[in-house]
Order: structure tokens, then sequence, then C-alpha cells
């Protein structure tokens, strides 16, 4: 089929706060092809994401990812990938190109599973998908007490397994730091797996993130993740030297398969978490995915935001059996909660992927269109983007 059109729409919350919450916003993409509609997503600043796809040529490996692409046909999921290198070649020294690519990479699978009348994983090789895990992933609470009550509600809720990150963790003392884990393993129960997320905080500094390993030890953490930058690969590897029982997680920063690669390579890390939404897409990773299981390291999505995201983030690992946890957001904005029909609801604690043909889920236009925010890009009087209408 022939990509006809792409259009983006960038939805906001009305007021975005300063805080780890990636679902106050989102660039939702959509592809029309031979008559179908396939939806993808960006976990990307939209705007810088809207000029990427659009902006005037500034030299020949510096291009937007819209010229790449429409008009192109795609018939197989080779075709998908090759368009990436394609897009990634043309667009190299534009450093967003890779998320902006993203969105577009992701409808595109969703259009050939529409066509082909199959999900995406199955597009992927797969010949099932597995059930999966979900962690109710979350921010730290201000205070232990809160932070050990979230983990109770949590637990209620249903789910076995919980992520608390970014907020204060960190950034005070390693005290305070023990003092929080210990109340989420506390609230969470003894049997329960805790996940801890430092979201960057130590940068590369690996005295400051090994202070914190016994603690994490203490409470049976099953991982430490983003103690440090993605870049830092060194970091990782010298902390993972320290680190026995509590393995290291990271990656979803990766944005190209390379840098996942590397952590696995050389960073020590027992998870690798990838974002579709920034890697470039479910190729990429689903190839970041055979690389980890043939390297001993498991794969596990990054997704914060929307269960669009979330199916494109399953679909690349969802045939790994080993593979048992998945990342679940649990405090998505108001957007992001209404933003799909559909919705991956545990079932008996477990998530499993639609058979539907495509992601398998759709955005509700009705719910999100109050969130559109009216962009218009004008460049010496030629107007470059204007907000499509969501219908
Ligand atoms: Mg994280």
């Amino acid at each position: 089929v022939r990509i006809d059109d792409i259009e983006l729409f960038y939805l906001a919350m009305p007021r975005i706060l300063d805080i780890g919450d990636g679902s106050q916003d989102a660039l939702l993409v959509r592809v029309r092809a031979g008559g179908l509609s396939g939806w993808g997503e960006c976990e990307a600043s939209p705007l810088v994401s809207i000029a990427n796809f659009v902006c005037p040529m500034s030299h020949s490996a510096c291009k937007n990812v819209r010229d790449t692409v429409v008009g192109r046909q795609i018939e197989s999921p080779a075709d998908i990938i090759n368009l990436g290198h394609e897009v990634r070649a043309k667009g190299m020294d534009i450093a967003q190109t890779d998320h902006t690519w993203s969105g577009v990479e992701i409808a595109l699978w969703d259009v050939l599973g529409k066509l082909r009348q199959a999900p995406v994983y199955q597009l992927l090789g797969y010949g099932r998908a597995f059930p999966k895990t979900p962690y109710a992933s979350q921010l730290f609470g201000d205070t232990p007490a809160e932070t050990g009550q979230k983990a109770r509600q949590s637990r209620q809720q249903g789910f076995r397994a919980v992520k608390f990150g970014w907020g204060v963790y960190g950034r005070s003392t390693f005290e305070a730091d023990r003092a929080q884990v210990e109340a989420a393993r506390e609230g969470l129960g003894p049997d329960g797996i805790l996940l801890i997320d430092a979201g960057t905080v130590w940068r590369d500094d690996v005295e400051q993130a090994a202070l914190r390993l016994p603690a994490l030890e203490d409470v049976r953490a099953m991982w430490l993740e983003e103690p440090f930058v993605g870049e830092a690969v060194h970091a990782y590897g010298q902390l993972a030297e320290h680190s026995r029982r509590v393995r290291l997680a990271g990656g979803e920063g990766a944005s190209n398969f390379h840098m996942a690669r590397h952590l696995i390579d050389h960073g020590g890390i027992g998870f690798v978490q990838i974002d579709t939404g920034r890697i470039g897409g479910i190729g990429p990773a689903k190839a970041v995915a055979d690389y980890a299981s043939a390297h001993g390291v498991t794969f596990v999505n990054h997704t914060f935001t929307t269960h669009l995201a979330l199916c494109a983030s399953l679909a690349p690992f969802a045939g790994l059996e080993s593979a048992t946890l998945c990342e679940y957001p649990v405090e998505p904005s108001p957007l992001a909660a209404s933003l799909t029909t559909e919705k991956l609801l545990p079932i008996d604690g477990q998530i499993q992927l639609p058979d539907r043909p495509g992601l398998g889920v759709e955005p509700d236009l009705n719910a999100i269109r109050p969130y559109l925010v009216d962009v218009e890009i004008t460049v010496s009087g030629r107007r470059l983007y204007q907000t499509p209408h969501l219908e």
C-alpha cells in the first residue's frame, strides 16, 4: 500500500506540572494508507517532533521525516525496517529523528497488521503472545508513609509487582532513601516484587549509587533502574560489579538499537527497558528483544503513558515466554487514561495483548479532542504545519 498521508496531533493537559510524569502530553500519529488508518505515538516532546517532521532541509543528512515517508509503499515488515534505515540516514544530523520516526513507524505496523488481518506480534514472527505480570509503575510518595500507602493500594488493586521511581529518591540522604524503600516493602508485603527507579539521579556517580545498594538488598528489590544517565555505560558496568543480588535495569532512553546493545554488552544490566516510542519504533525494539534474549538479559517494556503506547511496547517481546514482567501505567493523566477506546486491564493479575489486527486498540477521538493543541508553523510565509482535524 502507498502511504498517502501522515498527521500529527499534539495533545496536552491544560496544565503541565514540573513532575516526572510523561503522560501529561502526547504526540499521536495517524498514517493513512490504502484506505486504512494506523495509529502510533511518539514518546517525545510533541512540538519538537512536529518541527522535526516538517522542517526544511539543512543538508543531505539533515532532512525531515515526512518527505522520506509520504508517498512510499509498504508491503512487508522488511519494508518498514528499511524505511527506518532511510529515515535515519537522511535525518542523521537531527537528534530528534528517532523519536519522531518512532510514532510513524508504530502506525505503519498498525496499518500492515490491519491490511493482513493479523496482530503486530504475529507480523514480528511470534506464534503467540504470552501473558505478562504487570508492575504498577508510579512515582515515589513525598514521604515514606505516602509511599507505603501507595504500595498497599497497588496490592489491594491486585498488583503483585510494584515500582517506585523519581520524586524525592536520591535527592537527600541515603538514610532517607532507605526509609522510602523500607516503606515500599512494608506496604507491598513480603511476597511482592519490588522495583526501584532512581530516574538517572546520580548521573554517573557510582559511589552515590553504591551507597544505596545495602538498603535495596535488605528490602529485596529485584532491580535498581537508571541509577545513571543512559549514556554512562561505564558507570553501569562499575556499579554492576558491586551489585550481586540487586540487578541493574536501564535502557528507556535508548534512541536506537546500538545504545541498548552497549548497555547489554558493557553496562552489566540484568533488564533492558525499551520504549518503542523512542527507540525508533517496534522494529528496533524487536531487535533489542532478540539480542537481549540471546545474551541472558531480560527485556521489559518502558511505558508510563497510554494503552496505545502499551500495546506498541508489548508487541516486541510478546512471544518471549521467559520475559514475564511488563511495565504498566497506573497513574496516567486524564488525557492518557482516555486516549484509547479499549484498555488492557489485568485479568487474574496478568496482561494479555489483544488478538485483534494491528496494535489492537484505537484512539477515542471524542475523548481526546478537548486536549488537542492548536499549532501552526509558518516559515517565510509558507505554512509547514497546521493542527489537523481529529475526526
Ligand atoms: Mg524509568
